[in-house]
């Protein structure tokens, strides 16, 4: 049987119109029947396609395959076949009809009827008509038998559709390597800036087009093909263009054999240049700091692996601003980044080529020094220090922030990770001299390191992700227990955990110097929430706050003035406020504490001694210091009816003397109420009157009777 010329149809029956007539009407009579014999006796399917790739006669074995039941006579391979395959074989079909010469053993996989998959060979040669034009192509395809030689040609096959489907759109080449001459596609040689020519091009044209330097390269890219060792290999040349900006094209090449040997290249050629500007920059992304330009986390990563994978010495340099939170949350974002911008500037100023400056996210940088210089490393930690020591200006302030540093050497086998660990340890160790200083790693520093590494981590996180609440305990006066005031108290919310005690946090705040981002906080919060309260509940006007602050926020030259402005951002009178500082804080920094609270009070606050009688000076603050009230320590009053008597007493003559006011904590009984009442002691607070509660219970303490104002 034959499909597509029906044997009742003459051959010579041609119209314009139909491209089946019209194709045989180009052969001779005797031609046609020879081309048909042949074709319906071949055992494997065949078919003819005229140039445009129209199904013009196909054979019993080929619709069989097909397993469509009709003849696509007439029709394309978009007919028969998905769209991406029908582009493949028309990517073939055209490669025969241009060049004229059979393809051979073109490798496809299809679907049989019955769903199995099978590899196919297609050979597919050009029709002359009897002029000698190519006025068509005869196909024949066999099955591949061998199972394993199907996964091998499917291989094959899948880097020719790849060929055949990017010779649609991209340029495609065909290098001669007996006469070392190249056939280009038009666009081919559009990419290479030639001129489309019907001929070949000599392989030194092309050579001097790339540059001799590109032109071996592209020679080694296509060894593996010669070799035998490669299928296919892909390269991507840099091209400069004839106005002198570069372009980056994308090869892909097959050997084509002839009895076992390569005798030519085919492939084609896609111009990459965008794709390529797109993944450097995606790069460049994904190693870049986006505020910033530097290296980030996983760039100084990279480079610190390889000083491991290598065995180079080289020293860390782990940097943290003292203060960033503070400025960030006050003045804003934008602030914050100019900072970090200004930041980054001065400490590229003080790096050589050859050191690395990275940003490793928030106020976190980090400087790699290559060698074994420890000298040059801790000369840049220190110069660092010093760089960032000085005011930076931001819409007309002067804004403060230290830096602390901490260095660690590779000295032996540690690993990435362990350097950077390291450098951080030596870090904490630095911030937690609550200053600007540098620290260098030593290993005791690790020993000690990870418990507190572990709780200086979550307490970072605390204070990003808000998990500190204020609670506050009613301070009250002795005479009636009417409230006076209220101490704010800290208290930390770990996400998804339970509320951690002040003891395991306070004093590693104040030891890393954390606390002056969460004091500052409490300022801010504990005033609003006081101007809140007043707003809403008329009855609490001329209640106290009492905050607590540590002697490290002191040595911030920002702190008199944040607390002022938290005051009057609230419509707070300054003598509602009482500061409470430990006797430690006196110990230590005394001037700066000193004029510091001198400000404070000219401003109208109150200042008064916490935890008094605790200190080895205790005495002496009292004369040394502006106080305006004595906090008699919890410990004393729990000694109340015993040996507590004459002490606690004690303290309040003096500070009677003195015309300081006192106010006893840590009162837990009726006994110890009274006594403190029949001694004079103006304030009481503990646990006997009210514990600490959040904000919402507090209100509801003033309804029962105004307190008197202290
Ligand atoms: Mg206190």
């Amino acid at each position: 049987m034959s499909v597509g010329l029906p044997d009742d149809r003459e051959p010579e029956a041609a119209t314009g119109s139909d491209p089946v007539a019209a194709f045989w009407a180009r052969l001779s009579p005797g031609h046609r029947r020879t081309l048909i014999d042949q074709i319906d006796l071949l055992p494997t399917s065949a078919f003819i396609k005229d140039r445009n790739s129209v199904f013009i006669h196909v054979n019993k074995e080929f619709v069989d395959r097909l397993g469509v039941g009709r003849s696509p006579v007439g029709g394309t391979d978009e007919d028969v076949v998905d769209d991406e395959l029908a582009a493949v074989y028309l990517a073939a079909d055209l490669e025969v009809m241009e060049r004229e010469k059979p393809l051979v053993d073109f490798v496809d996989i299809q679907q049989r009827s019955d769903g199995t998959t099978t590899a196919f060979t297609t050979s597919k040669l050009p029709i002359r008509d009897d002029n000698g034009d190519v006025i068509g192509l005869l196909a024949m395809t066999t099955e591949v038998p061998d199972p394993e030689r199907i996964a091998d040609e499917l291989r094959t096959s899948e880097q020719r559709y790849a060929l055949a489907a990017r010779a649609s759109r991209d340029g495609i080449w065909d290098f001669d390597l007996a006469k070392r001459s190249l056939t280009l596609s038009p666009r081919c040689s559009q990419l290479f800036g030639l001129p489309a020519i019907a001929g070949s091009y000599p392989w030194d044209v092309l050579r001097r087009r790339m540059g001799d330097d590109e032109a071996a390269k592209v020679l080694d890219a296509l060894k593996p093909l010669h070799d035998g060792t490669a299928d296919s290999v892909e390269h991507v040349i840099h091209f400069r263009r004839v106005d002198g900006t570069s372009s980056w094209l994308g090869l892909v090449a097959t050997g084509l054999r002839v009895e076992g040997s390569v005798i030519r290249l085919v492939g084609s050629l896609a111009d990459v240049t965008e794709e390529r500007q797109r993944a450097a920059h995606l790069e460049r992304q994904a190693s870049q700091d986006d505020l910033t330009g530097l290296a980030n986390r996983r760039r100084l990563m990279e480079h610190l692996e390889a000083c491991a994978a290598d065995d180079t010495l080289c020293s860390l340099l782990a940097l943290d601003l003292d203060h960033f939170k503070v400025i960030n949350d006050s003045l804003g974002h934008q602030a914050g980044d100019r900072m970090l911008l200004t930041v980054a500037a001065r400490l590229e100023r003080l790096i050589d080529d050859s050191e690395m400056l990275a940003r490793l996210g928030g106020d976190e940088f980090a400087i790699l020094v290559q060698g074994g210089d420890h000298a040059r490393a801790e000369w840049l930690a220190e110069a660092a220090v010093a760089a960032l020591d000085r005011p930076v200006r931001i819409d007309g302030l002067d804004v403060y922030s230290t830096a602390s540093v901490g260095v660690a050497h590779r000295r032996g086998t540690e690993s990435a990770t362990e350097l950077l660990r390291s450098a951080d340890i030596a870090l904490y160790d630095a911030k937690a001299e609550g200053k600007a200083c540098v620290r260098v790693y030593t290993p005791q520093m690790g020993e000690h390191a990870d418990h507190e590494l572990e709780l200086q981590i979550r307490l970072r996180r605390a204070v990003a992700n808000h998990e500190f609440r204020l609670h506050y305990q009613p301070i009250h006066h002795s005479n009636g227990h009417g409230v006076a005031g209220v101490e704010a108290l800290l208290r930390w919310y770990p996400e998804g955990g339970d509320p951690e005690p002040p003891a395991t946090f306070l004093a590693y705040l104040e030891r890393t110097g954390l606390i002056i981002d969460v004091g500052h906080w409490v300022i801010d919060e504990a005033c609003r929430q006081l101007g809140e309260w007043v707003a809403q509940h008329p009855e609490m006007r001329g209640t106290h706050l009492a905050l607590n602050i540590s002697r490290v926020q002191f040595r911030r030259r920002e702190l008199v003035q944040d607390l002022l402005m938290a005051i009057q951002r609230n419509g707070l009178d300054p003598s509602q406020i009482i500061v409470e500082i430990t006797e430690t804080a006196v110990s230590e920094d005394a001037s700066l504490l000193l004029d510091a609270l001198d400000e404070l009070r000219a401003a109208g606050v109150r200042i008064a001694v916490d935890d008094f009688g605790v200190g080895q000076s205790s005495l002496s603050v009292l004369y040394d210091l502006p106080v305006d009230l004595v906090k008699i320590d919890k410990s004393f009053t729990e000694r109340l009816g015993g040996d507590g008597d004459l002490l606690v007493d004690a303290i309040l003559r003096i500070a009677e003397t003195l015309e300081l006011e006192c106010i006893a904590e840590g009162v837990e009984t009726v006994e110890q109420d009274a006594w403190l009442r029949a001694n004079g002691c103006r304030y009481v607070q503990g646990w006997l009157l009210a514990k600490a509660m959040p904000p919402e219970q507090v209100p509801s303490l003033f309804q029962v009777a105004r307190p008197q104002a202290a």
